[in-house]
């Protein structure tokens, strides 16, 4: 941290205790005013009005007290109706990684797209790229994902001269649905290097104009898999910057004022850091940088303060895998699999048990936070032994462990986590996407009622937050809210009626508790005098709607540090964000990716295809993470940036 903004910090505190004494003095910048205003703060639920300066809340309470504080060069804010909510806190997500779905054209068919013939991709893709032209020239690329040839009038995907109507200059990428294809124009075909000369790759086909050699622009399987990194390692540095800017403002977009990179390391936080100091961030950006690839990085890196708007908050440790792709590791076997797994098969972890024993170590030893990726029984009993261990030799000290996911947990592991204090970060957003895969397949319909038991944390007293893991799901806070109140799944099952949680609890999970889990909690998560004037306005109250409603809900306005950073427009060109879908192209596409790299880089003599299943299915977010660096041409700068 720079002097400067030392100074800064501290008259910024030293004016936040200023306030609650000597009130009357002030005058606001902004009122809020003219709808419900939910505090999240226990001791004073609901207020009339809150006033501003400064970028801190100065008085929250009833109308005529803070109209006391108005002058003649306010700003007043009328709500006409809307709700306004503290900003909500990403207790958990992946930022950068969601930037490139951010910076993606929607191609998708109705109903979660509009794209129905060829002509109407171009226009999509058109009007896309013209609405978000700076961020294009930035990132040198223009993507799309989602086509699929059977839902076109014309039945076949784009020709490269189609797409060149696009842009001749900037390479063109349509993902297809399947994330087993794409469409490439010109210049993209130039970069990646296929020509009439280029031979078909084992595995893949680069299709051809009729009767010709000449690449026709779509591209199959490996041909595919290989011309992808090419393309968006032409992204390189400066490309991930602007991929970093459009997730924080895509996570703004969502009512988020502070975003994580849930799984990072010094590459990635290098470029966050510049992305920061070069003022792309309108929201709050934290990182947790992957322990097993540089306990010393951490350690150097962590920061308890914010360097104009972003820090390394501590380590982040990854036990197993991802539960709907059968690679948490259990304590009992799978329900019902589906794949070709052995009987009693019961997943497995990603580590070794010295390796979590020692970063668990680590963390205790070095008093810092670490976040653990942890979904299946198994884990959690290794985790809780760690942990045990860690408290045993350091003390129970104040270092907030939190675990990743909890998918699932046997009640016993609840209390043993509540008694160790660790913060659960739960995802019942699976309740929605794959709750009906849980009850089918991975545990069954009486384990799947406790995937994500916010029931039995809350049984407990203790808090929770709940998070979305985007980009796996779009980071949607109203899909996070409407699943950790109603865990309806897609078939409109209800997963686990027991663990359901009120509105009010739903919404401490987004804000107040995670500034908790993030040790912010004196700046951020409520509206209370002296804090971060940090706000979502919510299209109505969320306590005050049908709770099955609660998904309808639209985030109309962000408000960072007491200035508007996002408002919610009409345009037709919006970001991609289909609201039920998992932009399946995109998944599918960074899973293929990720084994390709992953096998790559194991001896030939382990390159079989009972690995590649094992690695294809321990994809989730957190490993996609891991792509990153390579993936945008950053191992060289990875060089530079380990030598400093
Ligand atoms: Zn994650
Ligand atoms: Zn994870």
């Amino acid at each position: 941290m720079t002097i400067t903004r030392r100074l800064f910090m501290a008259s910024v505190a030293s004016s936040a205790l200023l306030t609650r004494t000597a009130r009357a003095a002030e005058t606001a910048e902004v009122i809020y005013f003219g709808g419900p205003i939910l505090t999240i703060d226990d001791a004073n639920p609901r207020v009339e009005a809150v006033a501003v300066k400064g970028g801190r809340i100065i008085q929250a309470g009833s109308a005529s007290d803070v109209m006391k504080l108005k002058a003649g060069d306010t700003t007043m804010v009328d709500l006409g109706g809307r709700a306004m909510l503290p900003g909500f806190f990403d207790p958990h997500g992946h930022m950068t990684f969601g930037g490139l779905q951010a910076l993606s054209a929607n191609v998708l068919a109705p109903p979660d797209g509009e794209v129905t013939d060829i002509a109407s991709l171009l226009e999509t893709v058109k009007a896309w790229a013209a609405a978000n032209a700076d961020m294009t020239a930035k990132a040198k690329i223009i993507v799309g994902f989602g086509y699929d040839q059977s839902q076109l009038a014309e039945l076949r995907g784009p020709t490269k001269e189609e797409l060149d109507t696009i842009s001749t200059e900037l390479p063109v990428f349509l993902v297809h649905q399947s994330g087993h294809m794409g469409a490439f124009n010109s210049k993209a075909l130039e970069i990646v290097g296929y020509t009439a000369s280029t031979p078909n790759p084992p595995g893949g086909v680069i299709q051809r104009k009729p009767g010709t050699n000449e690449p026709l622009g779509i591209l199959e399987e490996t041909a595919f898999f290989e011309a992808a990194p090419k393309l968006l390692g032409n992204v390189g540095p400066d490309g991930l910057l602007a991929l970093a800017e459009a997730g924080a403002k895509m996570w703004a977009s969502f009512g988020y004022t502070t975003a994580q990179e849930g799984r990072s390391n010094a590459v990635v936080d290098a470029v966050l850091r510049q992305a920061a100091a070069d003022g792309r961030f309108p929201i709050d950006v934290y990182s947790y940088a992957d322990v097993l690839l540089g306990a010393d990085y951490v350690k150097g890196a962590i920061s308890k303060s914010y360097d104009n708007g972003f820090r390394v908050a501590g380590a982040k440790l990854t036990i197993d895998g991802s539960p709907q792709g059968f690679t948490a590791w259990r304590d009992r076997p799978y329900y019902a699999p589906i794949g070709n797994f052995p009987p009693g098969y019961v997943g497995y972890p990603a580590v070794t048990n010295e390796q979590v024993l020692t970063a668990i170590d680590f963390a205790y030893a070095n008093n810092l936070q670490i976040l653990v990726h942890s979904n299946g029984e198994a884990a959690h009993d290794l985790l809780i032994a760690a942990l045990r261990a860690a408290e045993a030799k350091h003390g129970r000290g104040d270092r907030r462990p939190v675990l990743i996911h909890g998918q699932f947990q046997r009640e016993d592991q609840v209390q043993a986590f509540v008694d160790l204090g660790l913060m659960p970060s739960l995802f019942p957003m699976h309740t929605f996407y794959w709750g009906d895969w849980h009850r089918d397949h991975t545990v069954g319909p009486a384990l799947a009622d406790n995937i994500s038991p916010t029931g039995w944390y809350r049984m407990r007293g203790s808090r929770f937050t709940s998070h979305t893991d985007a980009p796996v799901a779009f980071p949607d806070t109203m899909r996070v809210l409407d699943s950790t109140v109603t865990r309806r799944s897609r078939s409109g099952d209800i997963i686990g009626p027991a663990q359901r949680v009120d509105v009010m609890t739903a919404l401490k999970a987004m804000t107040i508790w995670c500034a908790y889990q993030a040790f912010e909690e004196a700046d951020k998560g409520s509206i209370e005098v002296g804090k971060r004037a940090d706000f979502v306005i919510l299209s109505a109250d969320p306590t005050a709607v049908d709770p099955e409603a609660l998904d309808q809900l639209l985030v109309t306005e962000t408000i960072k540090d007491g200035k508007s950073i996002f408002v919610r427009g009409q345009k037709k060109a919006d970001l991609m964000r289909p609201r039920d879908v998992l932009n399946p192209g995109f998944y599918e596409m960074f899973k293929q990716l990720y084994v390709m790299r992953q096998l790559a880089v194991l001896p030939e003599s382990h390159q079989s295809p009972e690995t590649r299943v094992l690695i294809e299915a321990s994809y989730d977010d957190c490993a996609a993470t891991l792509l990153l660096p390579w993936l945008f041409g950053l191992d060289e700068h990875y060089q530079d940036v380990a030598a400093n």
